[in-house]
C-alpha cells in the first residue's frame, strides 16, 4: 500500500493546531504497519525557520514545473526531506515564492489561490515523480479540491486515474469559502458549479467538494462522525454528510508515545511515572512557582486552548466568579479572541492570588502545565477531537470536559462505586451543569484513594496511534476497493 498524505501542516516542519499533529505522527505508526507514505505539503517559510531545531535537512529535486490548468503562469519547485522520527517517510515540499512566503502558515496574497495552486502542484508532482500511489489522503478545506480534480480533469491521466481518495474533515467548521469567480481561476469544469457540486449558497465551497468526491470520507473520532450528520453540528454541510453516511467514518486520533511521555519529557520540571508518581507534585510545586502563584496544594486547574467560542468560553464567564469561591488555583495558557483574552485578563486582576493568565502561544509551558496541574478543563461547545484531554490523561492530569465529539470519545466519568472512569464532565451546553462537573472533581481530589485511582486510570487510557493507525489501514482497503 502506497498512500500519499496532502496537508497544509506537518509537526515539526509547521504547525497552526492539532492537523499537524496528526500528519506529523500518523505516517510513522502507518510506517511500522508496513504502509509506505510520503507527505506533500507546502514549502512554508516556518520549514526553514523549524530546520536548525530539528534537525532535517532539505534537498531541491525538481524545478520550473507549470501548473496547465489553471489561470497562472506561476510555477512551482519541489523539494524533499525526511520525516523525523520516521525511518523512510519521504516529505515532498511545493516551493513558489510568490504564494508561500509568508512569515505564518495561514497567511499570504490570497488565501483561496494559495490552496488551488497547492492542489495542483500536488497531483502534477505525483504524475511527475511517478509513484503509484494507491491513496491519495486530503486534510480539510485547503486540499478539498483535490478529490474533485481527480474526478475531472484527471479522469483519465494514466497515473492518477487509478488513484483512491480519502479526505480527513479535522474541524466541520472551516469549509473554504470563496467567490465563484475562483472556478475560472481553478479551470474547474463550469457543470461542477451547482448544488450537487461546490457551489454552497451562492458561494464556491472549497471542503464540499472533497466530500462529495472523495471515495471515502472520515473525520477525527466516531461521535464527530454522528454529531456532523445533524443539524446542530452540521455546519450547513449535514444534508451532504448524510448522503455520505455510508462512506463517512469516525477514527479517534491517537498521540505520540513518544513525544508526549512524563518519564521522558525534557521540557517539564521532573520526570515521573505511575510507580514515583509523587514527583508530579513537585512539577505542580515549581510550575507555582514559575507563575508567581503560592505553592500550596489546592487543586490547580490547567487550560490550554484557542481563545474562541468553539472552546466553550462563554459557558465559561458566567460561573468563573462562583468557581474562585473554591480553595483552588487555575492556570490559563492561550491566545485568541479579544473579548476572551480581556475576559481572562480580568479574572487576573481581580483574583491575582489564584489566576496565572498566560496570553501567548508556549509550547515548553504547555508541557508544564499538564504535567504540573491537577485538572485540565475543556468545555468545549463541539470538539472533533481534541488533544488537550489526551495530553492531560498521559500526564496525570484528570480532565473535566463536556462530552462531545472526541471528549465523549477519550474521557469516561468517574465511578466511585465501581473505580472505573478517568476524569469528569457534562453532557448539556449549560455553565450550571460545568459548575457542577468543577465542584465534583474539587470533591474527589479531597478524597485521596479515589483521587490515585482516578490518576491511574487516566495515565492507562488507551490513546496511543497504533490502534488508530490499524483504522486507517481499512478505511484506505475501503477506499480501495470502491475505486477498483
Ligand atoms: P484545536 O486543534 O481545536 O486547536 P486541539 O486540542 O485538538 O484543539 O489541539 C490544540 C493543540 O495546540 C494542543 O496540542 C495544545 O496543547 C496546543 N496549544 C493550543 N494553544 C496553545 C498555546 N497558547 N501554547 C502552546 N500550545 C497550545
Amino acid at each position: 500500500m502506497r498512500v500519499a498524505m496532502v496537508s497544509y501542516e506537518v509537526y515539526p516542519f509547521a504547525k497552526v493546531g492539532g492537523l499537524a499533529d496528526v500528519v506529523g505522527a500518523l505516517p510513522k505508526y502507518l510506517e511500522r504497519q508496513g504502509v509506505a507514505v510520503d507527505i506533500f505539503m507546502p514549502y512554508h517559510k516556518k520549514v526553514d525557520e523549524n530546520a536548525p531545531k530539528f534537525g532535517y535537512v532539505i534537498e531541491k529535486v525538481s524545478e520550473g514545473i507549470p501548473v496547465p490548468h489553471l489561470l497562472t503562469d506561476e510555477k512551482f519547485d519541489i523539494y524533499k526531506t525526511t520525516l523525523p522520527g520516521s525511518k523512510n517517510v519521504n516529505v515532498f515540499l511545493i516551493s513558489n515564492k510568490y504564494y508561500f512566503s509568508a512569515d505564518e502558515v495561514y497567511a499570504g496574497p490570497d488565501l483561496a489561490e494559495q490552496a488551488i495552486f497547492f492542489s495542483n502542484a500536488v497531483l502534477e508532482s505525483i504524475g511527475r515523480l511517478n509513484f503509484s500511489y494507491d491513496i491519495i489522503h486530503v486534510n480539510d478545506w485547503q486540499t478539498g479540491l483535490i478529490p474533485p480534480y481527480l474526478k475531472t480533469l484527471y479522469r483519465d491521466d494514466e497515473v492518477l486515474s487509478k488513484v483512491a481518495s480519502v479526505m480527513t474533515i479535522h474541524n466541520l467548521a472551516y469549509q473554504g469559502l470563496y467567490e465563484p469567480s475562483y472556478m475560472k481561476f481553478a479551470g474547474l469544469p463550469e457543470y461542477l458549479f451547482n448544488i450537487d457540486g461546490l457551489e454552497f449558497y451562492g458561494k464556491m465551497n472549497f471542503l464540499k467538494g472533497g466530500l462529495i468526491f472523495s471515495d471515502v470520507i472520515n473525520t477525527v473520532s466516531p461521535t464527530y462522525a454522528r454529531e456532523i450528520q445533524t443539524k446542530e453540528y452540521g455546519e450547513k454541510l449535514d444534508g451532504v454528510l448524510r448522503i455520505r453516511s455510508s462512506d463517512l467514518y469516525g477514527i479517534l486520533n491517537g498521540i505520540d508515545y513518544e513525544e508526549y511521555n512524563p518519564e521522558t519529557d525534557k521540557r517539564i520540571y521532573v520526570n515521573y511515572n505511575l510507580q514515583n508518581i509523587e514527583k508530579k507534585r513537585e512539577n505542580k510545586r515549581m510550575l507555582q512557582r514559575e507563575l508567581g502563584l503560592p505553592e500550596k496544594d489546592v487543586p490547580v486547574i490547567g487550560m490550554i486552548n484557542r481563545l474562541v467560542v468553539q472552546k466553550g468560553l462563554d459557558i465559561m464567564a458566567e460561573i468563573m466568579d462562583y468557581v474562585s469561591l473554591f480553595d483552588i488555583q487555575f492556570v490559563l495558557l492561550g491566545t485568541g479572541d479579544k473579548e476572551y483574552e480581556d475576559m481572562f485578563r480580568k479574572l487576573g486582576e481581580r483574583y491575582p492570588d489564584k489566576y496565572s493568565i498566560n496570553l501567548k502561544f508556549d509550547v515548553v509551558l504547555a508541557q508544564k502545565i499538564y504535567a504540573g496541574c491537577d485538572m485540565f478543563l475543556m468545555p468545549s461547545r463541539y470538539e472533533p477531537c481534541g488533544l488537550g484531554q489526551m495530553y492531560s490523561l498521559r500526564y496525570g492530569t484528570i480532565p473535566i470536559v463536556r462530552y462531545t465529539g472526541g471528549l465523549a470519545d477519550t474521557v469516561k466519568e468517574y465511578n466511585p462505586q465501581t473505580g472505573e472512569g478517568n476524569g469528569f464532565g457534562f453532557e448539556g451546553f449549560e455553565s450550571a451543569d460545568l459548575l457542577k462537573a468543577i465542584a465534583k472533581a474539587i470533591y474527589y481530589y479531597q478524597d485521596k484513594e479515589h483521587w490515585q485511582r482516578i490518576i491511574r486510570n487516566a495515565m492507562t487510557t488507551e490513546l496511543s496511534w497504533d490502534s488508530s493507525a490499524k483504522e486507517y489501514i481499512k478505511l484506505y482497503q475501503r477506499a480501495k476497493a470502491k475505486r477498483q
